[in-house]
């Protein structure tokens, strides 16, 4: 995330997990007033602006989210109306759209020109999970910036790395990888929620890779099963031989 507020876009839509993206958005606002830190340093959390700011309840940050399920009219009228009023560079304002693919055409229409053009000091966030369902015409108007939590393919247990491409490995692989390797009962939930991460990545960005979004959803369905039914002491090899079977399965079936 860029931190120099000087240089920082005046529209950005931000694309990933929500809690996720939300949560990196607020650090970034809070470096931004944070009463005890400058630019350079992350905020403290502590002073007035930090709290106000987690609790959603900082003056100069308007966090817009579509009332109805999809923003209305009404949902943005008061929004129009306050950006009528430039702000000091020194001050700013942000306005916060969570759900940005939810804007209906004519809100969209509404919404255009501001993003267009936006007056002096104003600040404007897209928050989105769902790129692809962003109009064009609002979506050329910001810079995007994708969040991934960070994992670092390199760093992925070697059992983990079976289950990132499943159909191109066949079961004496993952077998193989289980006994130079295998996982241990402690690091089993910690296993499936980096496996839940990249497989979640992998479906919002089934539009830019070979891959379904129902095949993600056949993996995740599975995944997600599998948390609620964590293995008994011992049962760790069964359990994730079978989770191996099972995924390979549905990513097959969900290809034809
Ligand atoms: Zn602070």
């Amino acid at each position: 995330m860029i931190y120099d507020k000087m240089h920082t876009p005046r529209v950005q839509l931000l694309i990933g997990h929500l809690p996720h993206v939300r949560e990196s958005l607020i650090t970034l606002l809070k470096s931004w007033w944070c009463a005890t830190t400058s630019s350079t340093t992350s905020p403290c959390n502590m002073c007035v602006p930090c709290r106000a700011i987690q609790d959603y309840h900082w003056a100069a940050i308007r966090w817009m989210t579509p009332e109805k399920g999809v923003y209305i009219k009404d949902d943005v009228e008061q929004m129009l109306n306050a950006t009528q009023f430039t702000v000091d560079d020194e001050q700013r304002a942000v306005v916060v759209f969570e759900h940005a693919d939810m804007f209906g055409i004519s809100v969209a229409n509404r919404l255009l020109k501001l993003l267009e053009e936006p007056p002096a000091g104003w600040f404007f966030f897209l928050l989105t999970e769902r790129p692809d369902m962003i109009l064009p015409t609002v979506r050329s108007r910001c810079l995007e910036q994708r969040f991934h939590p960070s994992i670092l393919p390199s760093l992925l247990h070697p059992v983990l790395a079976c289950f990132t491409t499943p159909g191109e490995l066949q079961l004496p692989a993952f077998i193989r990888a289980w006994e130079q390797q295998p996982i241990a009962a402690a690091e089993t939930p910690t296993m499936l929620d980096t496996l839940l991460t990249i497989w979640n990545n992998k479906y919002q960005e089934s539009h830019s890779n070979n891959i379904t979004q129902a095949q993600c959803m056949a993996v995740l369905a599975v995944l997600t099963q599998a948390y609620y039914q964590l293995p008994m002491p011992g049962g760790q090899t069964i359990f994730w031989r079978l989770m191996f079977i099972q995924i390979t399965q549905a990513y097959t079936q969900r290809d034809k």
